[in-house]
């Protein structure tokens, strides 16, 4: 962050606009707007900066803009001269008004056409009415506190209202009846009644994850999440949400599963909306469905929110067809994990399977499931590949046969999670099966 973004208070304070054409015409309408008491000068005179709270200068003398930065600055006056960055010590935002509600975007210089475009965006995708909710919101705030002292309550409400009917209400200019509306909410208010949702994180690209996902995250009041859940995922969740790291990395757990549940259950009786996040999906190797055990037997109600798991991401990732018309009928999803340095798998069925193996957690076992499955009869020519942190920008991938994948897996060096694909429909995607080179999916 370049630049530190703040909302002045000018009102009644004095502001300086140097210069006399149309830039210093617009910067001057839009501080009246914000209440300055506004200071008008063609050429810049030293004592026109007392008292000043901003200073703006443009279309002046070079030397009169230059004098009054280097002034500006010196009385440590927060100034900017139109497009002359070199001079300025703030930046102006594009701005968007919905009163008493205002949006300001900058790209700290960088492509302002681009924040204005984003501007546009915003403009299009918030009504004009919509700083009328916030007025309706302030007029109720008494209210709200005397009737509603729970602050998870209160936020439930007002979210309910920002939301729902109340807000149709508004936007349809029906001011009273919305008003109405909002008295009878807050009367009506239970105490907020806490719950655990199981949200499936995606492989770790934030526009990975569902809509639906995105709302929870930004309406969370407590999140828990795995070491699996990638920061630029974190990075949508509220930023007053409590953050729990309850990561497990593979042979040191950081916290076990029966304290996890423990941990949900009393965020949940707190009254707070928890957000359980996990990678991928929370069904698929994610423990989801202990949770959910755990959840409904100490009657806290929870939902789950499927997410884009590792074998969909790298499969994708890597153009390879899970399932493919006349060569792979099924996909099985099988976890490589052991339990006492063994695998427990029935070999020979999947070896029998016609279709796309997808074995999760499948690094370190991985000769012995090559192995297992030669024995059981897999042919060593079957295409397989090592995908590592598919759906990512950082994923890699390494080609090969059931027969050598365990023997180049070896000298590849791991970073991240990855997935082993086995299979004929694994040799449909991009390169060839043979390649033995480690290369970047996107390359293939
Ligand atoms: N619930 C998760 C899986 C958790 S088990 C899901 O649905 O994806 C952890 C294993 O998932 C890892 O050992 C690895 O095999 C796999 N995995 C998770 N994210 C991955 C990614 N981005 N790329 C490749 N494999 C991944």
């Amino acid at each position: 962050m370049q630049h530190f973004p703040i909302f002045l208070d000018l009102s009644g304070r004095p502001v300086l606009v140097l210069g006399a054409g149309e830039a210093a015409a617009r910067k001057a309408d839009l501080l009246r707007r914000a209440g300055a008491d506004l200071r008008r000068a063609a050429r810049f005179a030293p004592d026109l900066l007392a008292g000043c709270a901003l200073a703006i200068g443009a279309d002046a003398p070079e030397a009169d803009l230059q004098a009054l930065a280097d002034a500006a600055r010196a009385a440590g006056i927060p100034c900017n001269i139109v497009d002359r960055p070199d001079l300025c010590t703030f930046i102006m935002p594009a701005i968007i008004e919905r009163d008493p509600l205002t949006i300001a975007v900058s790209s700290g210089g960088a492509a302002p056409v681009l924040a204005r475009l984003l501007r546009a965006r915003i403009e299009a995708a918030v009504p004009p009415a919509f700083g009328r909710l916030a007025v309706l919101a302030a007029h109720f705030r008494d209210t709200l506190r005397r009737r509603l002292p729970d602050l998870g309550t209160r936020r439930r409400v007002l979210e309910q209202a920002f939301t729902g009917p109340v807000a149709d209400l508004v936007f349809a200019g029906a001011e009273d009846a919305a008003a109405a509306a909002f008295a009878a909410a807050i009367e009506g208010a239970a105490p907020a009644e806490g719950c655990v949702f199981l949200v499936g994180g995606g492989p770790g690209a934030p526009d990975l994850l569902t809509l639906r996902a995105q709302r929870l995250l930004g309406e969370a009041d407590a999140i828990v999440h795995d070491r699996l859940v990638g920061d630029g995922v974190l990075d949508l969740a509220r930023r007053d949400a409590v953050r729990i790291h309850v990561g497990k990395a593979r042979a040191h757990h950081c916290m076990r599963q029966e304290d996890i549940n423990a941990l949900l259950i009393r965020l949940a009786r707190e009254g707070r909306r928890v957000v359980r996040l996990k990678g991928g999906d929370p069904f698929i190797f994610g423990r989801g469905g202990e949770e959910v055990e755990a959840l409904r037997a100490a009657g806290v109600r929870c939902e789950v929110v499927p997410g884009v798991t590792a074998a969909l991401a790298c499969a994708a990732q890597a153009l390879i067809p899970l399932t493919h018309r006349g060569i792979a009928r099924s996909v099985i999803l099988v976890t490589g994990h052991t339990r006492e340095g063994r695998l427990d798998v029935d070999f020979a069925a999947l070896a029998r399977h016609r279709g796309t193996l997808a074995v999760y957690m499948g690094i370190v076992s991985l000769p012995q499931l090559s192995d297992g499955l030669l024995a059981a009869g897999m042919d060593p020519r079957m295409p397989a590949a090592l995908i590592e942190r598919g759906g990512t920008a950082q994923h890699r991938m390494l080609r090969g046969t059931l027969g050598d994948l365990a023997a180049r897996a070896q000298g590849w060096g791991s970073f991240g999670p990855a997935l082993v694909l086995i299979g004929e429909a694994v040799a449909r995607g991009g390169g060839h099966a043979g390649a033995a080179v480690a290369e970047p999916v996107a390359a293939a």
